[in-house]
């Protein structure tokens, strides 16, 4: 097989091919080579790579798991042989002098580091076009915008760069963009995958996500990855759950559709393709359980307390003194802090700071921060009372299809709302995963979204294969290599 055929393969796949003797080196420069170079142009996922430090990365790779498999993390997993910059100008130039646990763990199973993806600037926002080095495309449609934050590591995955990707996700941004782009895209448990070397954003709701473009992908690499790591006193202890199973089918299982949440404000595409999914677990031997569940928009408004909470503290360490970005006219200390930091950061990084500084200050500490505490523990056991009920729900990923470049940017509440249905699971800690169900009348990527108890990923991952088996997605595959081969703008 050419190095040109092997970036269609799955990463399983490419990884039984280096062991049985294809060089590592050729496998993981797939990607780089035939449809993906031209695709890399329009889309603009990456962030930082170099040919050297991909050939040193392959160098030596035979054995493992995940021999050979290229793989792009988000901008904000710290690796030593790239930058690791959060799409921010203050991290410009920063290299970390260590690997995110994470990058351990894939290295140890053969896994090659290809580069590290674009994302909006410290993970804030829904779209990519926060990325201070210029937004990333969506491949099915180069006007509309691939979702975020990890909008670079998802439409690469989609276009072929590498089989698998990783992404963090504190309020929806692995799964958002995995259902814009049509790949998968799971968020586990909090902390079952080590968040050592991620670059926080909002620590309590912080997970290292997986994006994929087959359910078998996402469960290796969740293999690799997931377990307690003494780094990140936030791991949960005990190994994690065994997802072998993962085509093990839904045959009595019971998933939850709690209707009530697209009543309104939900694209008509978006609901075909959950009653789709319904359909096909339906057939595939699930049981439909229907209830209420609450509104997003309180999980909306209790997110964007926490989370802006937790990035104002977590972001008072990039000052100028330690890190990337130093603004060199400046009298004094505090000029320096106050210039840095106001030529470093973007907008919507400030409005965060702001909104987080003010909702901690005291006077207002008890209305805002205490309040959005109570919240999330109602919300969370909202969350367990509905899996009394069924093993996973069914919801969508985001109320919209993918949107237009410049769509939303001028109206950061319109933005916040796209995030709706997959914020609750970080407020609950609970797993979330993302299933491309085939593409709209107008040729865009649908999806939906199934959530689970804490530790349920191999449901969520039997459920996830069991749509990919009875729908379109392996359809989808098709089409991508036969219609999607090269850019189309339209
Ligand atoms: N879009 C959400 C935000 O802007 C979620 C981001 C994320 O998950 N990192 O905060």
């Amino acid at each position: 097989m050419s190095s040109t055929e092997l970036w269609r393969l799955s990463a399983a796949d490419l990884a039984a091919r280096v062991r049985g003797g294809t060089p590592a080196a050729r496998a993981a420069e797939s990607g780089f080579e035939g449809p993906a170079r031209a695709w890399e142009r329009e889309v603009h996922a990456i962030a930082h790579t170099d040919a050297e430090a991909r050939a040193a990365n392959a160098r030596g790779t035979k054995d493992g798991a995940l021999a050979g498999v290229p793989i792009l993390l988000k901008d904000n997993i710290c690796t030593t042989e790239f930058p690791t910059t959060c799409g921010s100008r203050i991290l410009s130039g920063y290299r970390p002098p260590y690997d995110a646990t994470a990058v351990r763990r894939l290295r140890a199973e053969g896994a090659v580091v290809i580069g590290k993806g674009n994302m909006d600037e410290f993970a804030m926002g829904s779209s990519t076009e926060y990325s201070a080095y210029g937004p990333t495309r969506n491949p099915y449609d180069l006007a509309r915008v691939p979702g975020g934050s990890s909008g670079g590591p998802a439409a690469a995955v989609a276009y072929g760069l590498c089989p698998i990707a990783l992404g963090s996700d504190t309020g929806g941004s692995v799964r958002q963009p995995a259902a814009f782009c049509g790949v998968f895209g799971l968020k586990p448990t909090y902390g079952r995958i080590s968040r050592y070397g991620l670059v926080a954003f909002g620590s309590s709701l912080d997970q290292i996500g997986i994006f994929a473009r087959h359910a078998g992908d996402v469960a290796l690499a969740y293999s690799v990855l997931a377990g307690p790591d003494p780094y990140d006193a936030t791991t949960r202890e005990g190994e994690a759950p065994d997802v072998s199973g993962w085509e093990r089918g839904v045959g009595g299982l019971s998933f939850g559709w709690p209707e009530n949440l697209w009543k309104e404000g939900v694209e008509p595409e978006v609901i075909a393709g959950l009653e789709s999914a319904a359909e096909w677990l339906e057939r595939a031997g699930a049981r439909r359980v229907r209830f209420d569940f609450l509104p997003g928009e309180y999980g909306v408004a209790t997110y964007y307390l926490v989370a802006t909470a937790e990035a104002s503290s977590n972001l008072a360490r990039f000052d100028g003194v330690r890190y990337g970005f130093r603004h060199e006219d400046s009298a004094d200390l505090h000029a320096l802090y106050t210039r840095t930091r106001s030529a470093g950061f973007g907008p919507e990084v400030q409005r965060r700071i702001l909104l987080g500084t003010y909702a901690l200050s005291a006077g207002y500490y008890d209305a805002y921060y205490l309040t959005a505490q109570r919240a999330r523990s109602r919300i969370r056991r909202e969350y367990q009372d509905a899996f009394a009920r069924c093993d996973f729900m069914l919801l969508p990923a985001s109320p919209t299809l993918p949107f237009r470049i410049g769509e939303k940017t001028e109206d950061p509440l319109a933005m916040y709302l796209s995030d709706i249905f997959t914020i609750g699971a970080n407020l609950a800690g609970i797993p979330g995963l993302s299933v491309p169900v085939g593409l709209s009348a107008s040729g865009l990527p649908r999806a939906v979204q199934l959530l689970g108890p804490e530790e349920g990923e191999p449901t969520l991952l039997a459920a996830g294969r069991a749509i990919e088996m009875k729908g379109e997605t392996s359809r989808f595959d098709r089409r991508h290599e036969s219609e999607f081969a090269w850019p189309t703008k339209r």
